[in-house]
C-alpha cells in the first residue's frame, strides 16, 4: 500500500514519522522541504508538490492548518491527480461546509473520504497515542483502521461524514475554555499574594484540576507560552466552534467570550505566536505576569 502524507508541521511530521517507522511505503510533501529531512532519513520520499506526490498513491493523508488550505487541495493542486478508488484521510481541524464541498468533488473523482481529526497534541503525535475521531463510510474506515492505529491510540468511527469534525470541535473548545479558566484562577491567587508555582501546585491537587493545568500550567509559568501550537490555529478552532454553534442553533456564551479573547490576541501578537499568548492579555490587563517567583516581573 502506497501512502502520501501532506503537511509536515507540528502534528504532521511526527505522525508521518510513525508511519515511516512502521515500514509503510511513504511519500511526504510540505511547502517547506526542510520539514522532510528527518522523514527522509527514516526512508520516506519527499516530493515538492501535492499534485505529484499523490499520483499512484492508495491513501493520501493531510494535516493542514485549516479549511482554506484543505479546500485548496480539492482541485488540480491535489485531488484531481488522485487515482479513482484511492482514499483521502483528512486529519486537520476543519468545518462542515468545506467538508461537504470537498467531498462532493472527491465523489466525482471516485475518491473516498474520511474526516479524521486528531487530539493529543504534539506529544500524542510523537508517541502515536492520538485520539482520532472519524466520520465516513464504515467499510472505508475498516480498510484504513490499521493505518490510523499506527498514529492513534484511540481510533473511533463516529458515524457519517463530518461526525469527526463535529466531535473534534466539541472537545477542543474545552482546551481554550480551560486555559482561560486556569489563568484567571492563577491570577486571583497571585494577585492575592500566593506564589504562582505554589498556586499551580494547589490547583493540580484540587477538584478544579485538569489536563490543561498539568500540561499548560508550566509553560505559562516559565513564560514560553507553549510552542507546538500556534495562536492563529487556536483562534481558528474557536471560530469553527462559533460557526458550528450557529449552524445548529447552540447558544454558547462562554465560547463567544473566549473566541473574542483569542481574536484580540491574534491582532495584538500575530498568528504565529504560541497559543498561550492569548493569556498574556489577561496578564497585561492585570499588570501582573503569571510567573514563577524567580522569573517574576511586571506585565
Ligand atoms: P502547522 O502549521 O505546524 O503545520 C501545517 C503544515 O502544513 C505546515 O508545515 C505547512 O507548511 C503545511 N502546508 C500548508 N499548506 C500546504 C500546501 N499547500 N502544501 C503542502 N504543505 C502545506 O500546524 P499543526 O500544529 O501541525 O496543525 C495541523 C492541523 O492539526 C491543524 O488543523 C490543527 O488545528 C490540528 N491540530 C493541531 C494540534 C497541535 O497541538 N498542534 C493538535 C490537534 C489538532
Amino acid at each position: 500500500m502506497k501512502i502520501t502524507f501532506i503537511g509536515l508541521g507540528n502534528m504532521g511530521a511526527p505522525m508521518a514519522a510513525n508511519l515511516a517507522r512502521a515500514g509503510y511505503d511513504l511519500t511526504v510533501c510540505d511547502l517547506d522541504p526542510a520539514k522532510a529531512t528527518e522523514l527522509q532519513s527514516l526512508g520516506a520520499t519527499f516530493v515538492d508538490s501535492p499534485e505529484k506526490a499523490v499520483q499512484h498513491t492508495d491513501i493520501v493523508m493531510t494535516s493542514l492548518p485549516g479549511p482554506k488550505q484543505i479546500e485548496a487541495m480539492a482541485g488540480p493542486a491535489m485531488l484531481e491527480a488522485m487515482k479513482p478508488g484511492s482514499v483521502w484521510i483528512e486529519l486537520s481541524t476543519n468545518n462542515l461546509e468545506v467538508e461537504r464541498s470537498v467531498r462532493a468533488k472527491a465523489e466525482k473523482q471516485g475518491v473516498e473520504m474520511l474526516d479524521a481529526p486528531v487530539s493529543g497534541g504534539t506529544e500524542g503525535a510523537a508517541k502515536g497515542t492520538l485520539t482520532i475521531m472519524v466520520g465516513g463510510d464504515l467499510p472505508v474506515f475498516k480498510r484504513c483502521q490499521p493505518l490510523l492505529e499506527v498514529i492513534g491510540g484511540n481510533v473511533m468511527h463516529l458515524g457519517d461524514h463530518g461526525a469527526g469534525y463535529v466531535a473534534k470541535i466539541a472537545q477542543v473548545v474545552l482546551c481554550y475554555l480551560h486555559s482561560v479558566a486556569l489563568s484567571e484562577a492563577l491570577m486571583l491567587g497571585v494577585k492575592g499574594g500566593v506564589d504562582a508555582a505554589t498556586m499551580l501546585a494547589i490547583i493540580q491537587n484540587s477538584t478544579g484540576t485538569s489536563y490543561v493545568a498539568d500540561r499548560y500550567g508550566p509553560p505559562l509559568l516559565d513564560g514560553t507560552y507553549d510552542p507546538g501550537f500556534a495562536l492563529g490555529l487556536a483562534h481558528k478552532d474557536m471560530r469553527l466552534t462559533l460557526e458550528l454553534a450557529q449552524s445548529i442553533s447552540a447558544q454558547l456564551p462562554l465560547c463567544t467570550q473566549v473566541e473574542d479573547l483569542y481574536g484580540r490576541a491574534v491582532k495584538a501578537f500575530g498568528p504565529d505566536q504560541n497559543h498561550l499568548m492569548a493569556l498574556r492579555l489577561l496578564e497585561e490587563a492585570n499588570g501582573q505576569y503569571l510567573r514563577k517567583q524567580d522569573q517574576r516581573e511586571t506585565a
